[in-house]
């Protein structure tokens, strides 16, 4: 076929300065930091800067870390599982939502999702605790907002702590427009390249209980209460955010309501601009942070043919948004986690535990990378891509 793409010049991106917003502000940022010779978070004013504004956005106490995962490791290890005790949590996630979960051998027990958005379904979690749960990591998938309202309930009726993942999910509400982040016991926040809003890595752990945030801090800095002298308290690791990242972070986090607001405003468009498309499942704006524009398509010819013809229109998308579920990657599935043992691992995860989850992977969900720098010309053309496309494969 001969008809030329719809696009020729590569929308904005996460690797691209058009697709960032990263200008002058960070630049003095990061030459402040570097002609005060004092790079590392301990001995600086950055990075508790940042924690205060951070704080004060989410109105909790904010530890500041080195990346997401870092900072679920923090919320993990916090909530203090007992070595071989179980913590639910999504098998639709970056992988460094389960990661920290074995690193304090515990084990991760996948629930399903729902069909539509791919967030957790608060029944399927329910149906997954035992006697020996002590946690739920909820994630607020492409930035929509998992029922946090009904995962609570069930967390207090259970005795357990929960934990929000909200690293895709920057200033996100429920669809009555509460917070996410305040829901769970603590929220957990990311600041890599590809966030909302981006330090390079880096992240922030965030809750109102005192003693979480002070287990936390501890974990952070090696159960270095430095206050005390030299003396470690608890097992814990170094995951400092450096002074460079945070005043990095900070000139990002002046610019973070902006970035969702675009986001917003673009995102609503293309959702009017879709309606009409049938068999097109499309997200539901409210409280909505677009880190991605995720949509369901039917199960024939399903997303890898919507991808594909997405793609050569040149408008980038991805299938199913993972490869695989968590669960199915050679890290849960098969490998050894410790030394040639699989503990704390002490079951299989076969082939549809989750069916709901594997058929968004594998046949309904595509995702189109979003971006706060869209043009309405920009998406004129996606919408335009996206009619030539259902014109093609429906
Ligand atoms: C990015 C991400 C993480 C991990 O954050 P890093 O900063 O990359 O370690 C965890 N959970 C979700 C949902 C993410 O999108």
């Amino acid at each position: 076929m001969s008809r030329p793409p719809v696009r020729r010049d590569p929308l904005p991106g996460v690797l691209d300065p058009r697709g960032r917003t990263i200008g002058a502000e960070e630049r003095a940022a990061v030459l402040r930091v570097l002609d005060s010779a004092v790079l590392c978070g301990t001995f600086g004013t950055e990075t508790r800067a940042l924690e205060d504004e951070a704080g004060a956005l989410y109105r909790r106490e904010a530890v500041a870390c080195a990346s997401g995962t870092a900072a679920l490791h923090l919320a993990v290890a916090a909530v203090r599982p007992d070595p071989g005790t179980e913590i639910i949590t999504t098998p639709i996630s970056d992988f460094g939502t389960v990661a920290p979960i074995l690193a304090q051998n515990a084990i991760p027990v996948f629930a399903d999702v729902d069909p539509a958005t791919g967030n957790l379904d608060p029944a399927a979690v329910e149906a997954a605790i035992t006697r020996r749960t002590r946690a739920i990591i909820v994630v607020h998938l492409f930035g929509a907002p998992a029922d946090v309202a009904a995962l609570r309930a069930i967390a207090d009726r259970h005795g357990l702590a929960l934990i929000e993942d909200c690293a895709q999910a920057w200033l996100a509400t429920t669809p009555d427009g509460e917070p996410l982040g305040r829901h769970g016991d603590i929220a957990c926040l990311s600041l890599q390249q590809y966030k909302h809003i981006t330090a390079g890595d880096g992240g922030l752990a965030i809750t109102a209980d005192p003693r979480l945030a002070r287990r936390m801090r501890l974990f952070m800095d090696k159960g270095w209460d430095r206050s005390l002298g030299r003396v470690h308290l608890t097992f814990g690791l170094n995951y400092r955010m450096t002074e460079l990242a945070a005043a990095v972070a900070r000139a990002q986090l002046g610019k973070v309501a902006g970035v969702v607001g675009r986001r917003r405003e673009q995102a609503v468009r293309l959702v009017a601009a879709l309606s009409g498309l049938p068999g097109l499942g499309l997200p539901d704006p409210r409280g909505h942070a677009w880190w991605m524009f995720p949509f369901t398509v039917p199960e024939l010819p399903g997303n890898r043919a919507w991808a594909d013809g997405l793609a050569a229109e040149g408008i980038p998308a991805l299938a199913g948004y993972l490869e695989r579920p968590l669960y199915a990657n050679p890290a849960i599935a098969e490998a050894p986690v410790y030394g040639g043992s699989r503990f704390p691992l002490d079951r299989e995860y076969p082939a549809g535990l989750c069916p709901n989850a594997e058929r968004l992977i594998g046949r309904t969900l595509v995702t189109l990378p979003w971006n706060e720098a869209y043009t309405d010309g920009d998406v004129d053309d996606i919408v335009h891509a996206m009619h030539r496309v259902h014109a093609d494969v429906a």
